[in-house]
């Protein structure tokens, strides 16, 4: 019979339990409890009620993960390269078939508002389109009987630490090209918001995918995340998250001695030129800061403003403030809450540092009470005018819905305040002046530099990733196959 509920309510009554194992770990193929039995209560951060209970898994969890991930390489890594990629596809069809599923435990976790179908199945078909041609090549020989070449090895197993922010894609990220290339994985999603992620292993293992390739680990970052670097068995680590915890794991890989792909967070500014086509830009940064409330390493938290635009910006960007839908995840919104207590309190921190610091808040600037927020962790969209480029919230990532203008007065002061951060992620430029956007284009220290768009929406295979303190690697780019595997130098000498 078809169900009578609405779209919203039928979302509320997912039970989440039953599509996720409660209290347990995925580590060779089995759903298994952690070992010291303890577990972490995750959070709807709209409502505060308890979603469902991982295990707080340690060191000895991560050891059990990464033992059943070195059982399973040897028959992986020697699985016809078709097989494998037959499985990925098999994988984002599921993903497809459920993606409903997905994105509402997703948004219970995180916060978020729905939006829209989902691109990972998308994502993990074209990684699959990539499996089967990772090669070596013959080399050049100095005699006839000599033959050179390299082979394309996986490492063996790698591990994977997810953030909280967009957990189910953080993860695919990773796990697709690395199990694409041979390896088996080891995952610690973020102790905030981990469903998402079992809830990817256990569709992996529905697509066939064997035992032991695809383990996730819940738990702390201090305790299951800090073993996972540092596991003997682990050859290559891939890390999403925070420039200080992004520290700790590159000191942890630098003792393990394994390589690490890292990518951080940012300060992006969003850069307003005098001849800028403002009803383009203004609802890109609107939707840039307020996205995921602010929690996207892209956001364009820096707005540069020309002085003549200045006010008309600022009186259209709070404008569109004031009309974003702001409510829990079941609801017709936009933006939702923080993640949790812990960003609140780092958010609204940060608002009172740049009162201190002497910027000027023009909308916003505070939490939302009344009924609808009293139980969650909301915050208005936030404009700071008045901020110097040395200012702490113009250098330091506050990873909410808080915007920072900043003037300048011509376009080399400009591209001088948007390099002047550790940071390098994202640039946004608007201009309509094409020799500007050359310049700035070439001038701007980042990983990606966007003009007159939000992002690389709609580009494929564009690879991700920053530059300076944002970190160092790409993912998405048409080798990242190839990129989880190792050259070996074979030379074979047929004259002996
Ligand atoms: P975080 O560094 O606190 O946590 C990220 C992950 O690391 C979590 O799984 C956490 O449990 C784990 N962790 C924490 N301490 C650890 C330790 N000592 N050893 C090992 N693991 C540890 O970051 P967060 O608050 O979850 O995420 C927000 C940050 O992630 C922001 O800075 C954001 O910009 C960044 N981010 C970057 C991208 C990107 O693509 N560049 C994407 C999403 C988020």
């Amino acid at each position: 019979m078809p169900s009578t509920a609405t779209p919203d309510r039928a979302a509320r009554e997912l039970d989440v339990g039953a599509l996720i194992t409660d209290g347990t770990h995925h580590i060779g193929g089995e759903w298994v409890p952690a070992k010291n039995g303890e577990t972490i209560d995750v959070i709807n951060p709209a409502t505060r009620e308890v979603l469902l209970r991982v295990p707080r898994g340690g060191p000895e969890d991560i050891d059990a993960a990464a033992l059943a991930a070195a059982d399973a390489f040897p028959a992986w890594r020697d699985t016809n390269p078709m097989v494998r990629a037959d499985l990925l596809y098999r994988w984002a069809e599921l993903l497809r078939e459920h993606q409903r599923e997905l994105d509402i435990i997703e948004r219970m976790e995180v916060g978020r508002p729905h939006w829209g179908p989902s691109p990972l199945p998308r994502m993990i078909i074209y990684i699959a389109g990539m499996v089967d041609k990772v090669a070596g090549k013959t080399l050049p020989t100095a005699r006839p009987g000599l033959l050179g070449m390299t082979l394309r090895e996986p490492y063996g197993v790698v591990g994977s630490i997810v953030p909280w922010n967009a957990p189910a894609h953080l993860m695919a990220h990773d796990v697709a090209p690395a199990i694409g290339a041979g390896n088996t994985i080891v995952v610690k999603p973020a102790e905030d918001a981990p469903l998402s992620c079992l809830f990817l292993a256990k569709l992996a293992a529905e697509a066939g995918i064997p035992p032991g390739v695809v383990n996730v680990v819940t738990g702390y970052g201090g305790e299951a995340g800090a073993a996972l670097p540092a596991h003997p068995l682990v050859r290559r680590m891939s890390f999403t998250g925070s420039p200080e915890t992004g520290t700790k794991i590159m000191e942890a890989c630098a003792k393990n001695r394994i390589p690490l792909h890292l990518e951080l967070g940012g300060k992006s500014p969003q850069i307003v030129l005098r001849d800028a086509d403002l009803t383009k830009a203004v609802p890109a940064i609107v939707r840039s800061i307020t996205l995921n409330t602010g929690q996207v390493c892209a956001a364009g938290s820096r707005l540069l403003a020309p002085p003549e635009l200045k006010k008309e910006l600022i009186g259209a960007i709070s404008d569109a403030f004031a009309k974003v839908r702001i409510g829990p995840w079941y609801e017709d919104v936009q933006m939702g809450p923080l993640i949790s207590a812990k960003q609140e309190e780092r958010v609204l921190g940060y608002l009172d540092i740049g009162r201190e610091e002497g910027a000027e808040i023009v909308t916003g600037g505070h939490k939302l009470t009344g009924d609808r927020f009293d139980r969650g962790y909301f915050v208005a969209p936030t404009i700071f005018d008045g901020v110097r480029p040395d200012m702490r919230i113009a250098q330091e990532e506050i990873f909410g819905p808080v915007l920072s203008v900043i003037d300048y007065a011509d376009e080399d002061e400009a591209l001088a305040i948007a390099n002047g951060t550790r940071y390098g992620l994202t640039a946004t430029v608007w201009t309509t002046d094409v020799n500007r956007a050359v310049r700035l284009a070439k001038g701007v220290q980042a990983g990606h530099v966007y003009i007159n768009t939000p992002g690389s929406f709609g580009v494929i295979g564009a690879p991700w990733g920053g530059t300076k303190g944002s970190g160092f690697g790409r993912t998405m780019s048409a080798d990242i196959v190839e990129e989880y595997t190792l050259i070996k130098t074979v030379v074979i000498d047929g004259d002996a």
